[in-house]
């Protein structure tokens, strides 16, 4: 392990993956990838429920410089994304940069060396302790206890988090839940030996994650009660598998690939005039989607309970063929009474009705509004990067933050999407945060940080944007904290992203020259 590099990157998933690459074809080649996994491809390493699969189109959910003329479908599942992204790192050199089982315990940024120091310790030791504690991912650690696993340090000239905003699981609080005595797991964290056959399961949560695998549980399950507390819109999935014949085209001519890439691009973009332009547009979707419910299910009282209450479009639109197909089969229960506590071997209703289970999943999401830990990442003075965020997060252009020299975010605020492919936005911020190390190298500055009001300038004008949004029109969903702000999403075209994020605009940074330029350029005494 080395004990100091110039850029030390977290995370294997596509922002961690495509950074390393860029930077090998630069010529930059000391860096390390640090992965709290036992292997790589972040999400889609660490999601692999059954049914897991991608809801953009593989031909664009994946590197614009290294297409893949093999995808087997329109939307590939999970084992095939994870495979695609180790073939990316075992073909441009990666594997010998990245340190797998590393956890990142945190990062700071020492002002009179103007470098970062960044704890790790043994992700799987981590884990052991963290269970003997009762602790969950993303709970902060106390330093002061002996028995916390040893920490090594790596010195950084620069930062970069790839860690993503949807990887730390979010558990509902509900009564009781701990005196459950049956089996119990998150989406992410799938026990595939667990026998779904003959057993009564319980499935919280209907977002993406949960449509996608309750079919799968649903077929084997002796039952399965899935409680609702808001029902998600849903429009058909366009998925077929992809013919050998097509394949063989996009492999002898990858012009094809990429026009078909850039026709799937054009028509997902096309959905941006309904969400921040004029949201009556999305009645289109509007319609699409009641028309799906109407064809997949016959019992009206059923149709009812899965038909949402707020606009189309303000949280994720979904799509699948079998959910509601599932939701119809005699041994499921589509509960919306809401979970009064849970028992040892049941879960009661707000009307009172207990419901034996033998097995609890929760389908409930991630913390997206906390995707990185309190305490990790200190930058000047020590500030806590959480606490700079208390009235929530923000970046400039989603990237770097001022008060955080050198540190720089793939799928920071405000860059998510409700329309398209996050490698689009990946690729745009890791084309500013090469260009950012050009600039640094090319005028010997030793570190760079946003200046206070390019940050708040640049807020204040995604977040008018972000006002007359479909995202603002009532609904509560993970794109919007508590206060109302939405700290997720990017409110226009990729392609306005891609054009802001073209280049390092230095004059928005305090640039701190190197000392060896400092004495270079002093006249002689
Ligand atoms: P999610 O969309 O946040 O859904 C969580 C579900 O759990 C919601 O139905 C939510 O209900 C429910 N829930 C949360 N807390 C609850 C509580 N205390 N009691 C009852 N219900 C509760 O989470 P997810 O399905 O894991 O998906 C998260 C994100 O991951 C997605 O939006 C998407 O961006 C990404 N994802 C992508 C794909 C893909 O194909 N690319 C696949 C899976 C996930 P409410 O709606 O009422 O809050």
């Amino acid at each position: 392990m080395k004990s100091s590099v110039r850029v030390a990157i977290v995370g294997t998933g596509f922002s961690g993956l495509g950074l390393g690459i860029k930077l090998k074809e630069a010529g930059y080649n000391d860096f390390v990838i640090l992965e709290q996994s036992d292997d790589i491809g972040g999400t889609w390493h660490e999601n692999h429920y059954p049914g897991c699969a991608c809801d953009v189109q593989s031909a664009l959910y994946s590197f614009s410089f290294e297409q893949n003329p093999n995808w087997t479908r329109m939307y590939a599942r999970q084992e095939e994304i994870k495979a695609y992204l180790k073939h990316c790192a075992e073909k441009y050199g990666l594997m010998d940069h990245i340190q797998l089982n590393t956890h990142v315990a945190g990062a700071r940024f020492d002002e009179r060396r103007h470098r970062w120091t960044v704890e790790t310790c043994d992700a799987p030791a981590l884990w052991d302790y963290m269970t003997q504690r009762n602790m969950v991912a993303g709970d902060a650690l106390d330093r002061s206890d002996d028995a916390l696993p040893t920490m090594s340090t790596i010195k950084a000239d620069i930062v970069v988090s790839g860690m993503g905003g949807l990887s730390t699981p979010a558990y509902p609080s509900i009564e009781g839940l701990e005196n459950f005595q049956g089996k119990q797991f998150h989406s992410q964290h799938w026990d595939h030996d667990y026998d779904f056959r003959g057993k009564r399961v319980a499935v919280i949560g209907t977002g993406a994650s949960a449509i996608q695998f309750v079919p799968e549980v649903a077929k084997d399950a002796a039952h399965l009660d899935l409680y609702q507390r808001t029902a998600p819109w849903i429009v058909p999935k366009p998925d077929r598998p992809i013919r050998p014949l097509e394949r063989a085209l996009f492999k002898r001519f990858p012009q094809s690939l990429n026009a078909f890439r850039q026709s799937i691009y054009w028509s997902l973009e096309a959905r941006v005039l309904g969400f921040v332009g004029d949201p009556r547009i999305l009645k289109i979707g509007e319609l699409q989607a009641r028309r799906h419910i109407r064809n997949q299910i016959k019992d009206k009282t059923l149709r009812k309970k899965v038909t949402p209450d707020f606009h189309f479009g303000c949280k994720r639109v979904l799509i699948s063929n079998n959910y509601y197909p599932a939701l119809a089969q005699d041994n499921v229960d589509v509960l919306t009474d809401g979970i009064r506590e849970v028992r040892a071997n049941a879960i009661v209703e707000r009307n009172g009705e207990e419901r034996p289970v033998d097995c609890i999943i929760f389908g409930t999401g991630f913390k997206a509004q906390d995707p990185i830990p309190k305490g990790m990442v200190k930058g000047r003075g020590g500030q806590d990067l959480l606490e700079a965020w208390a009235d929530g997060a923000e970046a400039y252009k989603g990237v770097t933050v001022t008060g955080f020299p050198n540190f720089f975010m793939l799928m920071g605020p405000n860059t998510g999407l409700g329309h398209s492919s996050m490698v689009y936005m990946i690729e745009s911020q890791i084309q500013y945060v090469m260009d950012a190390l050009k600039k640094m190298d090319r005028h010997g500055w030793q570190s760079v940080e946003v200046k206070p009001d390019a940050q708040s300038r640049y807020n204040a004008s995604i977040h008018a944007k972000l006002g007359d949004s479909v995202w603002q029109s009532g609904c509560k969903s993970w794109y919007v904290n508590e206060n109302g702000k939405n700290t997720t999403l990017w409110p226009g075209f990729t392609w306005q992203f891609r054009q802001q994020t073209r280049r390092f605009d230095a004059r928005q940074y305090l640039c701190e020259p190197s000392a060896v330029s400092i004495s270079a350029a002093a006249p002689a005494m």
